[in-house]
């Protein structure tokens, strides 16, 4: 379903971050990406969403190019209608602090998506029971707690319908008490099979979540398996030392 090629990505002529990166995602997959910090996680997220310029490879959606690179001064070639279909929530929460969250979730979807606005909050307004926020639809977002603001991001991106759902720490920033929150609404979306990539360094959550566990590091995919096999029998020494200091 997402096979990516090749992929290399420079922030500076000096500095190549990912180095010809190889990566096939299926039908039903739920990746969890780990591995030392500065290895190139959130990036290559990042060029996945389409917010970064690819220097080189190719990455394709059932089949179909979606982003090209053309060199590092060139722009991607990229097909916008698949990149609408990838959502994604960072790990600080970047709410709209003066709008409440309905209208958080509502200003894409009626703004750039053309969707009347009625419908936009009806469908808010269920998104939020489900993930438990119904009480809040006319909060500010200073009022949330960052558990709840997290929530609410993730919310915010189901609001476009997207396809596959790429999430980058998004416990990281929170208190330990308001992980399971966030957690447990990602769960429920495993559970309706929404394809998703994760970077967290929750490895509770990862064997959990997971279907398959990619150890990235220096820029590449060093070790991709199953959960169970990659953190009990991990094939590559780089995978072992990384497992080894943090587990
Ligand atoms: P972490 O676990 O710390 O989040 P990561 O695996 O997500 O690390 P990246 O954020 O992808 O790593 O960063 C990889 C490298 O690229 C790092 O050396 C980082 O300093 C560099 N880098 C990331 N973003 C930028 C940027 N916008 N400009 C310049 N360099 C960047
Ligand atoms: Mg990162």
């Amino acid at each position: 379903f997402i096979k990516v090629r090749g992929l290399k990505k420079s922030y500076s002529e000096t500095i190549q971050v990912l180095k010809g990166l190889d990566l096939d995602m299926y039908p039903g997959d739920r990746i969890v990406v780990i591995g030392p910090s500065g290895g190139g996680k959130s990036t290559l997220l990042r060029c996945v969403m389409g917010l970064e310029n690819i220097d080189e490879g190719t990455i394709e959606v059932d089949g179909k190019p979606y982003i090209k690179g053309q060199g590092r001064t060139e722009k991607n070639a990229i097909d916008h209608t698949i990149q609408k279909q990838v959502g994604m929530v960072f790990q600080h929460y970047t709410l709209f602090p003066h709008l409440t969250i309905l209208q958080n979730l509502t200003l894409a979807p009626v703004k750039s998506r053309g969707i009347p606005r009625s419908q936009a909050e009806e469908k808010a307004r269920g998104l939020l029971k489900r993930l438990g926020l119904a009480d809040k639809a006319d909060a500010q977002p200073s009022q949330l707690s960052g558990g709840q603001k997290q929530r609410v991001a993730i919310a915010r991106a189901l609001m476009l319908s997207p396809e596959l759902m790429l999430f980058d720490e998004v416990t990281s920033a929170l208190d330990p008490e308001l992980v399971n929150e966030v957690e447990s609404v990602m769960m429920q979306l495993a559970d309706q099979h929404m394809p998703m990539m994760i970077v967290t360094h929750d490895m509770w959550f990862a064997k959990n979540i997971a279907t398959r566990v990619v150890f990235c590091a220096g820029g590449v995919v060093v070790e991709d398996g199953t959960p169970e096999q990659i953190f009990s029998n991990p094939k590559e020494q780089r995978t072992r030392d990384f497992l080894e200091k943090i587990l």
